[in-house]
């Protein structure tokens, strides 16, 4: 930037600085409550989180009581920052009391207030008179209806239908408002259309993802069509909103899809939005002005820096994905000064819409827009409804063309919109608050970010080459930079991210490629040799049993004793390999597989017909199993000091079992087998594995992975085969140490008791690990929200066509919040969409097999004589194993329903009338895997994680989904015997532990010297 130019920019903002005359926004002032609020918001940042919090939870509080309490429950501690008055009330009144009703009835007017300051009203007509009233103060404005969380088409469809509305009742009276720069009755500014409107596209599909991407473009379309041409008829602009991140090229894609419509491909009046907080913003606004110049468009880029910063944070850190985000807000306002002129040198295509509050931010495209040219109709600045009144009325008087982004909306809807402008308000970078409530210098303000980002990236630089000077006083040499796997911290393998094309284009490759080599033969291998049996099975595809998938070749009673024999002999070397080494092969079965990572998950979506997102989890558990172990490994195989007597060294070690088997269910055919038969290896132990006979293909790939990574021959014997034959002789064969299973609770029983019996010439009790069966439910409390618990839901019941051991299978709902509950839940399931799960849009799809379609038709039919059927749905073909989603209402905690594990798409709904009883219902199986509670009373929260007794709690998400490492799974009961997978007591129960003491003492003497820990598997003990 020339220096000219910089001196400019600074010369117009302190001339706009002198225009605000010292007035603050009213978000700041302190006589009024919301500046109060903020004032100690932006002082105390654990009050902020809960006020933020109480600001969410209120407008679903439906009765006084419920406020008092949840009022008691974020503020009642002592040194919150609130008036005596109030804190009084808090703490003493009880929360029914006649006073602390009238205290409530006061918090619920100062919040309702609050929310009136940044929403214009709750409908187009209640909003009119804001509308009007921008208009006489000479302000154009954009009206965006609220409508964050559509769980279902039918609340879709309402959107829309809203939309059409909001464009009638504005046409038809915007005749009748102030005239702004222009014709009376024209357009503002002589070329601006009077009525303009914004849009989340997100609430035009229920069903919008980005995996789903063309169908989400599809259905937003179909939608949005209809508007875009009401608007034509009315002459109004519509703009599409800018939304998170993961539905960003959804929604580029989605604009340039409907302004390629013949309808309306020529129709000026259109926009869209780039948010200049993110990385990839400058190459998605060259793409979309080569597309402009292409097509010969002209249309609206609304320039903004971006409202979702937090959530992308926490969203990419949950993730493991690259943040998408500027994390140094000075690039973030660099970006947007470059990106403005990029859009301005393009003026003869696209307008600017600069939608800032930042007065450096506005000089900079002021000036930049007059150093080029650019006609003064082809730029316009925007500003929030509520948000920085002294910045609007600078730029009103300084005769800029001004625009107000004016929501409208219920205040439940509004509170999400809320809180991000009160986060936005009070967040450290903010320009309003560094403005106005910490009063920084101007100059400061006005400084150039880029010259700023400069200066820091050099003095950064400077500091990182001092501190390697001070350290080693060289360079550290680049092989020591790249830490080898097992010095490097675990971390979780990230699932692909479906917003990028590449990802969904690969996938798709590998689902043609995997697809060309079905059906594929699998063999058995026994001390490292693949071998032929006398017998076979087909593995097929559920959504399609025509497909076959795998010839395999089926193991048998002699078979199962030869895999025992190998891994007998396989073992003595094994055992004594060190850990480190063991560890070490895991480490590189993880690096096989993740270069088979696209195949392995299409290989599952043909085989036990998991969704695109499904097959692809089980893979990066697969891989996590891999790289935690293995630590895990490392961290064990050290033997530790036991006690400090003088004259003796006592250590304590673990050694492996000797062979264990591992049966392995279909469910999750690739990641609970590598759990399982990893942590068996890792731990030194030698391994027969036997696949559901419903996954022999997914299964055999373990094989080849280890291959790959080099275990020695024996160490892994694979044995497809029907369950009950080989598996029972697996169980009870006199060599077998350890017996690994994961299945249902009939057969996990069965094992127990089989592998108890101790078979003629045994040499000890066998360790049988069992994860079986789950009864899961969700309690959703009177104040959760729903529309974060309604997806997680569907997600927790439906999501593998319910075929997890997690699933939840019981909702339990407070009757306060049962009818909008089951209301919305219906609709949402209604809006799912079911069919062949090879298709990237499918949500659910078939069964696994014939024998799990006849079960769950059997508990449909249960349930409709137990209960009453709230929702059926059919879908599919005689081709697959399609079994109808299902929910029933009116079930009792002793029915069939509500006590039986079903393994399918069947949820069953009850009515409690408090916590309490939800406990006692929840409580009340024979199972204890999952659980999950939607609430937002921190004392429900405290009591229900006390009280739910489950192995894996989940709190305000849904119950499924457990991640190696963050959440170690499994559960107690009949859910299972054992420790949780992919936490830290696993690998123990693949080992004995062993001490060994010695006496040091010879003669009087004795080496003073506490032993440190080493490694068990470089000593013989
Ligand atoms: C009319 C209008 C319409 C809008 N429409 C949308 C929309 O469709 N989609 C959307 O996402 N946003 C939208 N916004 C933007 C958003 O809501 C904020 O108003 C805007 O980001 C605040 O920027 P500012 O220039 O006013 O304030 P500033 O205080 O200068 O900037 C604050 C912004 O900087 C960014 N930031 C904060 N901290 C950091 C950091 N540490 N590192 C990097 N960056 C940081 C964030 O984006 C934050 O919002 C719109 C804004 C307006 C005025």
């Amino acid at each position: 930037m020339t220096s000219a130019l910089e001196q400019a920019i600074r010369r117009t903002g302190l001339w706009l600085y002198q225009l605000l005359e010292e007035e603050s926004p009213s978000v700041f002032r302190k006589d009024y409550w919301l500046g109060k609020v903020l004032d100690w918001c932006m002082r105390d940042e654990s009050f902020k989180i809960q006020m933020f919090r109480f600001v969410d939870v209120f407008p679903n509080l439906s009765r006084p009581e419920s406020v008092a309490r949840h009022f008691q429950e974020y503020f009642g501690r002592a040194d919150a920052p609130l008036p005596a008055a109030l804190q009084w009330s808090i703490r003493l009144l009880p929360p029914g009391s006649f006073a602390a009703k009238l205290a409530v009835n006061s918090i619920a007017g100062n919040l309702t207030e609050m929310a009136t300051h940044f929403l214009a009203g709750a409908s187009p007509e209640g909003a009119l008179p804001v509308l009007r009233g921008l208009r006489s103060d000479g302000l154009a404005f954009t009206v965006a209806h609220l409508g964050e969380a559509v769980v279902s088409e039918a609340e879709a469809l309402e959107y829309q239908a809203r939309y059409l509305d909001l464009l009638d009742v504005l046409h038809r009276v915007q005749a009748h408002w102030p005239t702004i720069l222009g014709q009376p009755e024209g357009p503002d500014w002589g070329h601006s259309p009077r009525v303009n409107v914004s849009i989340k596209t997100t609430a035009m599909y229920s069903q919008m993802s980005p995996l789903a991407f063309d169908r989400s473009i599809a259905v937003a379309k179909e939608r949005l069509l209809l508007i875009f041409r009401r608007a034509m008829e009315t002459g109004a602009f519509v703009s599409l909103d800018m939304e998170q991140y993961s539905l960003k090229n959804v929604t580029l894609a989605l604009y340039r899809s409907l302004m390629e419509e013949p309808a309306i491909r020529d129709y000026p009046h259109t926009g869209i939005v780039i948010q200049a907080y993110l990385r990839d913003s400058e190459q998605d606004l060259n793409a979309v002005l080569h597309w402009a110049k292409r097509h010969r468009k002209r249309f609206t880029i609304r320039l903004v820096k971006g409202a979702y910063w937090d959530s992308e944070l926490i969203w990419a850190g949950q993730n493991n994905w690259r943040i998408p985000v500027y994390t140094n807000k000075l690039q973030t306002d660099a970006n947007f000064e470059r990106l403005a002129r990029i859009i301005l040198e393009h003026h003869e295509w696209v307008q600017l819409a600069c939608a800032s509050h930042n007065i450096r931010s506005i000089a900079c495209v002021m000036e930049t827009a007059s150093s080029l040219r650019v006609p003064d109709h082809r730029v316009e600045y925007q500003i929030l409804y509520g948000m920085g009144e002294p910045v609007r009325n600078a730029l009103r008087k300084a005769g800029l063309p001004l625009r107000i982004y004016t929501p409208i909306g219920e205040m439940i809807q509004g509170m999400a919109y809320l809180v991000r402008r009160l986060l936005e308000n009070t967040a450290n970078e903010s320009f309003l608050r560094k403005s106005f409530a910490e009063g920084l210098p101007k100059e400061e303000l006005l400084r150039n970010p880029a010259e700023d980002l400069r200066k820091a990236e050099m003095q950064e630089a400077d500091d990182e080459r001092s501190e390697i000077h001070d350290e080693a006083g060289i360079c550290p040499p680049a092989e020591a930079q790249s830490a080898a796997p097992a010095e490097k911290a675990f971390e979780n393998e990230p699932a692909w991210d479906w917003s990028h094309a590449a990802n969904r284009e690969s996938f798709k490759d590998a689902l043609t490629r995997v697809r060309s080599r079905l059906p594929l033969r699998v063999h058995p291998v026994i001390g490292g040799r693949r071998i032929k049996t006398g017998s076979s099975f087909t593995s097929s595809n559920p959504n399609n049993v025509h497909e076959i998938v795998g010839e395999v070749f089926a193991g048998g009673v002699a078979d199962a004793r030869r895999a025992v024999e190998a891994a007998s002999a396989a073992f003595p070397l094994w055992r004594d390999t060190p850990p480190n080494d063991r560890a070490e092969i895991l480490f590189k079965a993880a690096a096989a597989a993740r270069k088979l990572r696209h195949d392995l998950a299409a290989l599952q979506v043909f085989e036990v017909g998991k969704n695109w997102s499904e097959a692809d989890a089980d893979v990066c558990e697969a891989i996590d199993f891999l790289e935690y172990y293995g630590r895990e490994m490392i961290r064990l195989g050290a033997y530790r000091p036991m006690g400090k007597a003088p004259g003796e060294s006592s250590r304590l070690f673990y050694e492996p079992r000797g062979v264990a088997v591992v049966i392995a269910p279909w469910n999750f055919p690739l990641a609970i087998s590598m759990g399982m038969v990893s942590a068996a290896i890792v731990a030194g132990n030698t391994v027969v594995y036997k696949p559901a006979s419903q996954s022999p293909v997914v299964g055999s790939m373990l094989v080849r992975i280890f291959d790959e990574a080099r275990l020695p021959a024996g160490v892994l014997n694979f044995l497809p085969g029907p369950g009950g034959e080989i598996g029972d002789a697996l169980v009870t064969h006199p060599d077998v140490a350890l017996i690994a299973f994961t299945g249902s609770r009939d057969v996990g029983l069965r094992i127990n008791e089989l592998a108890a019996r101790a078979a003629e010439g045994s040499r000890g009790v066998k360790n049988v690990i069992a994860e079986m069966g789950g009864k899961n439910a969700i309690i959703v409390d009177a104040d959760a929200d729903l529309d974060e618990a309604i997806p997680q839901i569907l997600h927790s019941a439906f999501g593998y066509q319910g075929q997890k051991c997690s699933a939840c299978s019981r909702l339990i709902v407070l009757e306060e919040n049962y009818e909008r509950l089951v209301t919305r839940l219906k609709a949402a399931a209604e809006s799912l969409r079911l069919g062949p799960t090879e298709d990237p849009a499918s949500f659910m799809g078939a069964v696994i097999d014939a024998s799990a379609k006849e079960k769950v038709l059997h508990y449909i039919e249960i349930g409709k004589e137990e209960g009453q059927i709230l929702l059926e749905r059919h879908f599919g073909d005689a081709a697959g194993h399609y079994v109808p989603l299902a929910i029933f209402a009116d079930i009792h905690p002793e029915h069939r329903l509500a006590q039986e594990e079903i393994f399918g798409p069947v949820l069953a709904v009850m009515k409690v009338r408090d916590i309490e009883e939800a406990l006692r219902v929840a409580n009340g199986t024979p199972y204890a895997l999952t659980g999950g509670l939607f609430s937002r009373s921190p004392a429900t929260i405290e009591r229900v994680s006390r009280e739910f007794r489950v192995g894996n709690l989940y709190i305000n998400r849904g119950c499924t989904g457990a991640i190696v490492g963050r959440h170690p799974f499994g559960g107690f009961k009949f859910s299972g015997v054992g420790s949780k997978a992919g936490g830290p007591d696993y690998l123990q129960q693949f080992m004995v532990p062993r001490n060994v003491a010695e006496n040091t003492m010879r003669r009087g003497f004795a080496p003073m010297e506490t032993p440190k820990s080493g490694r068990a598997g470089k000593h013989r003990h």
